[in-house]
């Protein structure tokens, strides 16, 4: 070692992006575990998990509420996911349905360790169906593996049509794609058909919704998808 520590400082920067990756994966590993272990709870209660994803504002929370409404008489259960407030855990509960929160603080997705946590809480039983919405976020909650049985991507006709192109990790992983907000299209100038072109480019077979939660147009198909 030099006497002013340079040798020691460049062997330990020079592997920095390699350290940051390693790290990642293993956060990744580890979450793959958990994962596993909530899908083999899930499993044994004989309860269904959908994990609902998309950006801030599409209008999953309202979209949940109608379908738990819609939904009536089979059990159910909500874990909400936020970086902060209970007010969309309030939203749900309102409607009957018991609901956790989960607070990511400066988190920005809900990752397997923390839905595991909310597991015993929930009434979990069998032909229960679970939602899981996730933070506001179509980025990093790809690539986290919450041992649901389905992704569920919802995007507004508020956004772009290039969203799935703009984040393709995250319409990569949907088995259902949700297009929201559908009784604003006379409002506004979206060209569905391009939206849904650019899904399939990414994510070739996977259906695609047209949905309102605000009137309930579209849900008839939502529906059926999940007592499928
Ligand atoms: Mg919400
Ligand atoms: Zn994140």
């Amino acid at each position: 070692m030099l006497a002013d520590g340079s040798v020691v400082r460049h062997v330990h920067e020079a592997p920095r992006e390699a350290r940051r990756i390693k790290v990642e994966e293993d956060i990744l590993a580890r979450n793959d575990a958990l994962a596993a272990l909530n899908r083999k709870v899930l499993a044994q209660a004989g309860t269904f998990a959908v994990n609902l994803m998309s950006s801030p504002g599409s209008g999953k929370t309202t979209l949940l509420v109608r379908t738990l409404r819609e939904l009536k008489g089979r059990p159910l259960a909500v874990i909400e996911g936020d970086q902060q407030t209970d007010l969309d855990a309030k939203r749900i509960e309102a409607t009957g349905v018991k609901a956790v929160q989960l607070n990511t603080g400066k988190g920005c997705h809900l990752d397997a360790g923390m839905v595991a946590s909310a597991l015993p809480k929930l009434p979990l039983q069998k032909g229960a169906l679970l939602f899981i919405e996730n933070v506001g976020n179509l980025v990093c909650p790809a690539s986290f593996d919450l041992g649901e049985n389905r992704k569920v991507v919802v995007v507004s006709v508020t956004e772009g049509e290039d969203k799935p192109l703009k984040y393709p990790d995250m319409f990569a992983v949907a088995d259902l794609v949700l297009v929201n907000k559908i009784d604003l299209l006379p409002h506004l100038e979206f060209d569905v058909a391009q939206l849904e072109e650019n899904v399939r480019r990414v994510r070739p077979g996977a259906p695609i919704f047209r949905v309102s939660a605000k009137t309930g147009e579209g849900f008839e198909s939502w529906l059926m998808w999940l007592r499928g």
